[in-house]
Protein backbone atom coordinates (compact mmCIF):
# COMPACT_ATOMS: atom_id res chain seq x y z
CA UNK A 1 0.00 0.00 0.00
CA UNK A 2 1.61 3.40 -1.22
CA UNK A 3 0.82 5.99 1.73
CA UNK A 4 0.57 9.86 1.26
CA UNK A 5 3.30 12.05 1.35
CA UNK A 6 5.04 13.05 4.75
CA UNK A 7 7.82 16.06 5.12
CA UNK A 8 9.37 13.60 7.94
CA UNK A 9 9.15 10.23 8.70
CA UNK A 10 10.65 9.42 12.38
CA UNK A 11 11.94 5.74 13.15
CA UNK A 12 11.02 4.84 16.84
CA UNK A 13 8.23 6.52 18.55
CA UNK A 14 9.60 7.20 21.91
CA UNK A 15 9.73 10.54 24.07
CA UNK A 16 12.53 11.21 21.71
CA UNK A 17 11.22 10.49 18.40
CA UNK A 18 8.13 12.31 19.84
CA UNK A 19 9.67 15.17 20.01
CA UNK A 20 11.24 15.53 16.93
CA UNK A 21 7.60 15.05 15.44
CA UNK A 22 6.17 17.50 17.73
CA UNK A 23 8.87 20.39 16.58
CA UNK A 24 8.24 19.18 12.72
CA UNK A 25 4.87 19.96 13.06
CA UNK A 26 5.09 23.54 14.81
CA UNK A 27 7.63 24.68 12.83
CA UNK A 28 4.48 23.63 9.99
CA UNK A 29 5.82 20.90 8.68
CA UNK A 30 4.12 17.13 8.20
CA UNK A 31 5.09 14.21 10.29
CA UNK A 32 4.85 10.35 11.01
CA UNK A 33 6.23 8.22 12.49
CA UNK A 34 6.53 4.77 12.90
CA UNK A 35 7.38 2.19 15.51
CA UNK A 36 8.11 -1.80 15.25
CA UNK A 37 6.09 -1.78 18.41
CA UNK A 38 4.09 0.48 20.59
CA UNK A 39 4.26 4.34 21.72
CA UNK A 40 7.34 4.45 24.25
CA UNK A 41 7.63 0.69 23.39
CA UNK A 42 11.07 0.62 25.37
CA UNK A 43 9.76 2.40 28.69
CA UNK A 44 6.37 -0.04 27.94
CA UNK A 45 9.74 -2.87 28.60
CA UNK A 46 10.85 -1.26 31.34
CA UNK A 47 10.09 -2.96 35.08
CA UNK A 48 6.69 -2.98 35.78
CA UNK A 49 7.13 -0.50 38.93
CA UNK A 50 9.90 1.10 37.67
CA UNK A 51 10.51 4.48 39.01
CA UNK A 52 12.68 7.40 36.97
CA UNK A 53 16.22 8.16 38.56
CA UNK A 54 14.64 12.02 37.45
CA UNK A 55 12.29 14.27 38.06
CA UNK A 56 9.26 14.93 35.72
CA UNK A 57 9.98 18.35 34.14
CA UNK A 58 13.70 16.99 32.82
CA UNK A 59 10.93 14.25 31.02
CA UNK A 60 8.80 16.83 29.29
CA UNK A 61 8.03 16.88 25.64
CA UNK A 62 6.80 19.61 23.86
CA UNK A 63 5.84 22.13 26.92
CA UNK A 64 3.88 20.06 27.96
CA UNK A 65 3.78 20.05 31.78
CA UNK A 66 4.49 16.50 33.16
CA UNK A 67 2.71 16.60 36.75
CA UNK A 68 3.30 14.15 39.23
CA UNK A 69 2.81 13.96 43.21
CA UNK A 70 6.14 11.66 43.16
CA UNK A 71 9.62 13.20 43.23
CA UNK A 72 10.63 10.80 40.69
CA UNK A 73 7.81 9.34 38.75
CA UNK A 74 6.87 5.88 37.51
CA UNK A 75 7.14 4.17 34.75
CA UNK A 76 3.11 4.18 34.56
CA UNK A 77 3.21 7.35 34.83
CA UNK A 78 5.67 8.69 31.86
CA UNK A 79 3.71 6.32 29.95
CA UNK A 80 0.12 8.06 30.63
CA UNK A 81 1.90 11.64 30.06
CA UNK A 82 3.65 10.32 26.84
CA UNK A 83 -0.06 9.32 25.12
CA UNK A 84 -1.61 12.25 26.61
CA UNK A 85 1.30 14.25 24.61
CA UNK A 86 0.56 12.54 21.36
CA UNK A 87 -3.07 13.00 21.84
CA UNK A 88 -2.47 16.69 22.59
CA UNK A 89 -0.67 17.12 19.42
CA UNK A 90 -2.51 14.22 17.08
CA UNK A 91 0.33 12.79 16.26
CA UNK A 92 0.17 10.38 13.81
CA UNK A 93 1.91 7.67 15.17
CA UNK A 94 2.27 4.08 13.03
CA UNK A 95 2.77 1.34 15.70
CA UNK A 96 3.86 -2.33 14.80
CA UNK A 97 5.55 -1.29 11.65
CA UNK A 98 8.66 -2.18 11.13
CA UNK A 99 11.16 -0.24 8.82
CA UNK A 100 12.79 -3.27 6.40
CA UNK A 101 14.62 -0.86 3.67
CA UNK A 102 14.61 2.87 2.79
CA UNK A 103 15.29 3.96 -0.99
CA UNK A 104 15.32 7.13 -2.67
CA UNK A 105 17.49 10.37 -1.40
CA UNK A 106 17.23 13.51 0.06
CA UNK A 107 13.76 15.03 -0.60
CA UNK A 108 11.92 12.03 -2.06
CA UNK A 109 12.93 9.01 0.18
CA UNK A 110 10.20 5.69 -0.04
CA UNK A 111 10.50 3.90 3.76
CA UNK A 112 8.89 0.21 3.14
CA UNK A 113 7.64 -0.93 6.49
CA UNK A 114 6.30 -4.33 7.24
CA UNK A 115 2.92 -4.89 9.69
CA UNK A 116 2.75 -7.81 12.50
CA UNK A 117 0.91 -9.77 9.63
CA UNK A 118 3.74 -9.56 6.84
CA UNK A 119 1.55 -6.76 4.74
CA UNK A 120 3.63 -4.05 3.01
CA UNK A 121 3.33 -0.35 2.96
CA UNK A 122 5.58 2.24 1.60
CA UNK A 123 5.60 6.05 2.75
CA UNK A 124 6.88 8.74 0.81
CA UNK A 125 8.90 11.38 2.36
CA UNK A 126 11.25 14.32 2.40
CA UNK A 127 13.21 13.73 5.36
CA UNK A 128 14.07 11.50 7.53
CA UNK A 129 14.87 11.00 11.25
CA UNK A 130 16.29 7.34 13.12
CA UNK A 131 15.18 7.57 17.02
CA UNK A 132 15.73 3.82 17.42
CA UNK A 133 17.36 3.93 20.60
CA UNK A 134 19.28 1.24 21.94
CA UNK A 135 16.82 -1.03 24.36
CA UNK A 136 15.40 -3.39 21.53
CA UNK A 137 19.12 -4.90 21.33
CA UNK A 138 20.79 -6.69 24.22
CA UNK A 139 24.15 -7.42 24.95
CA UNK A 140 24.79 -10.93 25.35
CA UNK A 141 27.31 -13.31 27.24
CA UNK A 142 27.94 -15.73 24.12
CA UNK A 143 28.37 -18.80 26.97
CA UNK A 144 27.07 -21.95 26.77
CA UNK A 145 23.26 -22.43 27.88
CA UNK A 146 22.30 -18.57 27.06
CA UNK A 147 19.77 -19.73 24.34
CA UNK A 148 18.08 -21.26 26.70
CA UNK A 149 14.10 -19.68 27.38
CA UNK A 150 14.76 -19.16 31.47
CA UNK A 151 17.86 -16.69 30.79
CA UNK A 152 16.37 -13.77 30.34
CA UNK A 153 17.81 -10.13 29.39
CA UNK A 154 14.67 -8.42 30.13
CA UNK A 155 13.70 -8.08 34.37
CA UNK A 156 9.79 -6.79 34.22
CA UNK A 157 8.36 -8.05 37.72
CA UNK A 158 9.22 -10.70 40.34
CA UNK A 159 6.06 -12.38 40.83
CA UNK A 160 7.19 -15.08 38.42
CA UNK A 161 10.30 -16.33 40.40
CA UNK A 162 8.65 -16.79 43.65
CA UNK A 163 10.54 -19.07 45.82
CA UNK A 164 12.83 -20.09 42.74
CA UNK A 165 16.96 -19.95 42.40
CA UNK A 166 17.32 -16.99 40.38
CA UNK A 167 21.03 -15.64 39.46
CA UNK A 168 21.57 -12.15 38.38
CA UNK A 169 23.72 -11.11 35.81
CA UNK A 170 25.68 -7.69 36.01
CA UNK A 171 26.84 -5.12 38.75
CA UNK A 172 24.98 -1.41 37.45
CA UNK A 173 21.50 -0.09 38.09
CA UNK A 174 19.61 -2.14 36.31
CA UNK A 175 21.24 -5.64 38.15
CA UNK A 176 20.58 -4.20 41.56
CA UNK A 177 17.18 -2.57 41.31
CA UNK A 178 16.26 -6.31 39.66
CA UNK A 179 18.04 -8.17 43.03
CA UNK A 180 16.32 -5.78 45.47
CA UNK A 181 12.67 -6.64 43.80
CA UNK A 182 13.34 -10.44 43.34
CA UNK A 183 14.51 -10.70 47.11
CA UNK A 184 11.78 -8.73 48.19
CA UNK A 185 9.40 -10.77 46.35
CA UNK A 186 10.56 -14.16 47.56
CA UNK A 187 13.22 -15.50 45.70
CA UNK A 188 16.20 -16.50 46.04
CA UNK A 189 18.58 -14.24 44.19
CA UNK A 190 22.52 -14.56 43.81
CA UNK A 191 24.71 -11.60 42.18
CA UNK A 192 27.37 -12.29 39.54
CA UNK A 193 29.46 -9.91 38.88
CA UNK A 194 33.08 -8.86 36.87
CA UNK A 195 33.74 -6.29 39.32
CA UNK A 196 35.16 -5.93 42.59
CA UNK A 197 32.14 -4.93 44.50
CA UNK A 198 28.75 -3.69 43.20
CA UNK A 199 30.00 -0.42 40.47
CA UNK A 200 29.98 2.70 42.89
CA UNK A 201 27.78 4.59 40.81
CA UNK A 202 24.86 2.65 40.88
CA UNK A 203 22.35 5.35 42.50
CA UNK A 204 22.89 6.14 45.64
CA UNK A 205 19.33 5.44 47.03
CA UNK A 206 19.80 1.80 45.56
CA UNK A 207 23.36 0.91 46.46
CA UNK A 208 23.46 0.71 50.40
CA UNK A 209 20.24 -1.30 50.07
CA UNK A 210 21.55 -4.02 47.79
CA UNK A 211 24.90 -3.51 49.46
CA UNK A 212 23.66 -4.49 52.91
CA UNK A 213 21.41 -7.08 51.34
CA UNK A 214 24.57 -8.62 50.57
CA UNK A 215 26.71 -7.90 53.70
CA UNK A 216 23.62 -9.78 55.74
CA UNK A 217 23.56 -12.87 53.37
CA UNK A 218 20.20 -11.74 52.23
CA UNK A 219 21.44 -11.96 48.94
CA UNK A 220 24.60 -14.24 47.80
CA UNK A 221 26.94 -12.21 45.42
CA UNK A 222 30.07 -13.86 43.76
CA UNK A 223 32.49 -10.49 42.82
CA UNK A 224 35.34 -10.69 40.06
CA UNK A 225 32.83 -13.39 38.87
CA UNK A 226 31.96 -14.34 35.42
CA UNK A 227 29.40 -17.16 34.50
CA UNK A 228 30.97 -19.94 32.45
CA UNK A 229 27.82 -21.89 31.52
CA UNK A 230 24.01 -22.58 31.99
CA UNK A 231 22.14 -26.07 31.93
CA UNK A 232 18.44 -25.96 32.30
CA UNK A 233 18.63 -26.80 36.42
CA UNK A 234 21.99 -24.98 37.34
CA UNK A 235 25.12 -22.53 36.58
CA UNK A 236 28.54 -22.56 37.02
CA UNK A 237 30.26 -19.36 37.84
CA UNK A 238 34.03 -18.67 37.50
CA UNK A 239 35.12 -17.45 40.40
CA UNK A 240 38.49 -16.10 42.03
CA UNK A 241 38.06 -19.25 44.35
CA UNK A 242 37.58 -21.71 41.55
CA UNK A 243 34.39 -22.82 39.57
CA UNK A 244 30.87 -22.42 41.81
CA UNK A 245 28.25 -24.43 40.33
CA UNK A 246 25.04 -23.46 41.80
CA UNK A 247 21.26 -24.67 41.38
CA UNK A 248 19.31 -22.52 38.96
CA UNK A 249 15.80 -22.06 37.69
CA UNK A 250 16.25 -18.37 36.38
CA UNK A 251 19.12 -16.25 35.00
CA UNK A 252 18.71 -12.56 34.33
CA UNK A 253 21.69 -11.46 32.26
CA UNK A 254 21.31 -7.45 33.18
CA UNK A 255 24.79 -6.60 31.23
CA UNK A 256 23.25 -3.71 29.23
CA UNK A 257 21.86 -2.88 25.79
CA UNK A 258 23.50 -1.48 22.45
CA UNK A 259 21.62 0.19 19.63
CA UNK A 260 21.13 -1.55 15.68
CA UNK A 261 24.11 -0.25 14.31
CA UNK A 262 23.64 -2.92 11.35
CA UNK A 263 20.14 -0.81 11.08
CA UNK A 264 21.67 2.66 10.43
CA UNK A 265 25.14 1.07 8.50
CA UNK A 266 22.47 -0.12 6.00
CA UNK A 267 20.63 3.01 5.86
CA UNK A 268 24.29 4.45 4.20
CA UNK A 269 25.05 6.45 7.62
CA UNK A 270 28.56 6.02 8.98
CA UNK A 271 30.20 4.82 12.07
CA UNK A 272 33.29 6.38 13.43
CA UNK A 273 34.92 3.24 14.68
CA UNK A 274 37.45 5.55 16.13
CA UNK A 275 34.74 7.14 18.39
CA UNK A 276 32.74 4.44 20.21
CA UNK A 277 30.76 4.13 16.39
CA UNK A 278 28.81 7.36 17.00
CA UNK A 279 27.34 7.53 13.53
CA UNK A 280 28.68 9.92 11.08
CA UNK A 281 26.71 13.54 12.19
CA UNK A 282 27.09 17.10 11.83
CA UNK A 283 26.22 17.59 15.60
CA UNK A 284 24.72 21.46 15.16
CA UNK A 285 22.02 19.88 12.99
CA UNK A 286 21.95 16.45 13.62
CA UNK A 287 22.10 15.82 9.86
CA UNK A 288 24.48 12.96 9.06
CA UNK A 289 26.21 12.22 6.41
CA UNK A 290 23.66 10.99 4.18
CA UNK A 291 21.60 13.83 3.01
CA UNK A 292 18.12 14.12 4.73
CA UNK A 293 18.50 11.33 7.51
CA UNK A 294 19.12 12.75 10.85
CA UNK A 295 19.81 10.63 13.55
CA UNK A 296 18.16 11.56 17.16
CA UNK A 297 18.25 10.03 21.05
CA UNK A 298 20.59 7.92 22.53
CA UNK A 299 22.18 6.55 19.06
CA UNK A 300 24.01 9.95 18.38
CA UNK A 301 26.32 8.99 21.04
CA UNK A 302 26.98 5.22 19.36
CA UNK A 303 28.20 2.44 21.90
CA UNK A 304 28.32 5.24 24.89
CA UNK A 305 24.86 4.52 25.90
CA UNK A 306 25.09 6.36 29.25
CA UNK A 307 25.46 9.85 28.11
CA UNK A 308 22.10 10.41 26.16
CA UNK A 309 18.93 10.16 27.98
CA UNK A 310 15.62 11.14 27.59
CA UNK A 311 16.31 14.23 29.59
CA UNK A 312 19.08 15.44 26.70
CA UNK A 313 17.87 14.09 23.47
CA UNK A 314 14.81 15.13 24.02
CA UNK A 315 15.93 18.66 22.43
CA UNK A 316 17.10 16.51 19.29
CA UNK A 317 14.30 17.35 17.83
CA UNK A 318 14.49 21.71 18.14
CA UNK A 319 17.91 21.25 16.21
CA UNK A 320 16.49 18.70 13.68
CA UNK A 321 13.19 21.36 13.08
CA UNK A 322 15.44 24.03 12.47
CA UNK A 323 17.63 22.35 10.04
CA UNK A 324 14.10 21.36 8.52
CA UNK A 325 13.33 25.00 7.79
CA UNK A 326 16.67 25.66 6.19
CA UNK A 327 16.42 23.11 3.85
CA UNK A 328 12.73 22.19 3.24
CA UNK A 329 10.15 25.22 1.52
CA UNK A 330 6.77 24.79 3.80
P1 LIG B 1 24.67 -0.82 32.11
O1 LIG B 1 24.65 0.43 32.92
O2 LIG B 1 25.21 -0.81 30.74
O3 LIG B 1 25.44 -1.92 32.99
C1 LIG B 1 25.75 -3.17 32.45
C2 LIG B 1 26.37 -4.05 33.53
O4 LIG B 1 26.66 -5.31 32.93
C3 LIG B 1 27.68 -3.50 34.06
O5 LIG B 1 27.80 -3.82 35.42
C4 LIG B 1 28.73 -4.25 33.22
O6 LIG B 1 29.96 -4.46 33.88
C5 LIG B 1 28.06 -5.58 33.02
N1 LIG B 1 28.48 -6.22 31.79
C6 LIG B 1 28.47 -5.70 30.54
N2 LIG B 1 28.92 -6.60 29.64
C7 LIG B 1 29.20 -7.72 30.33
C8 LIG B 1 29.69 -8.99 29.97
N3 LIG B 1 29.97 -9.31 28.71
N4 LIG B 1 29.87 -9.90 30.94
C9 LIG B 1 29.58 -9.61 32.23
N5 LIG B 1 29.10 -8.42 32.64
C10 LIG B 1 28.92 -7.48 31.70
O7 LIG B 1 23.19 -1.43 31.99
P2 LIG B 1 21.90 -1.19 32.88
O8 LIG B 1 22.17 -1.35 34.30
O9 LIG B 1 20.86 -2.03 32.23
O10 LIG B 1 21.55 0.34 32.64
C11 LIG B 1 21.32 0.82 31.33
C12 LIG B 1 20.88 2.28 31.41
O11 LIG B 1 19.58 2.36 31.96
C13 LIG B 1 21.79 3.11 32.28
O12 LIG B 1 21.91 4.39 31.72
C14 LIG B 1 21.03 3.16 33.58
O13 LIG B 1 21.37 4.26 34.38
C15 LIG B 1 19.61 3.19 33.08
N6 LIG B 1 18.68 2.66 34.06
C16 LIG B 1 17.70 3.51 34.50
C17 LIG B 1 16.80 3.07 35.43
C18 LIG B 1 15.74 4.03 35.90
O14 LIG B 1 15.61 5.12 35.36
N7 LIG B 1 14.99 3.72 36.90
C19 LIG B 1 16.87 1.78 35.93
C20 LIG B 1 17.89 0.93 35.47
C21 LIG B 1 18.79 1.39 34.53
P3 LIG B 1 30.98 -3.26 34.21
O15 LIG B 1 30.35 -2.53 35.36
O16 LIG B 1 32.23 -3.98 34.57
O17 LIG B 1 31.08 -2.45 32.97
Amino acid sequence: MNEATYDLLVIGAGPTGMACAIEAQRAGFSAVLVDKGCLCNSLFHYPAHMTFFTTPELLEIGDMPFSSPNQKPTRSEALEYYRKVAEHYSLDVRQYQTVERVEGSDGDFAVHTLDRFGRASTHRVRKLVVATGYYDLPNYLSIPGESLSKVKHYYHEPHPYFGLDVLVIGGKNSAAIAALDLWRHGARVTVAYRGAEMQPHVKYWILPDINNRIKNGEIKAYFNSTVAQITEDDVTLATPAGPVSLPNHFVFALIGYHPDFGFIERLGVKLDEANDRCPVCDPATLESNVPGIYLAGVIVAGERTNEIFIENGRFHGKLIAEDLKRKLKL
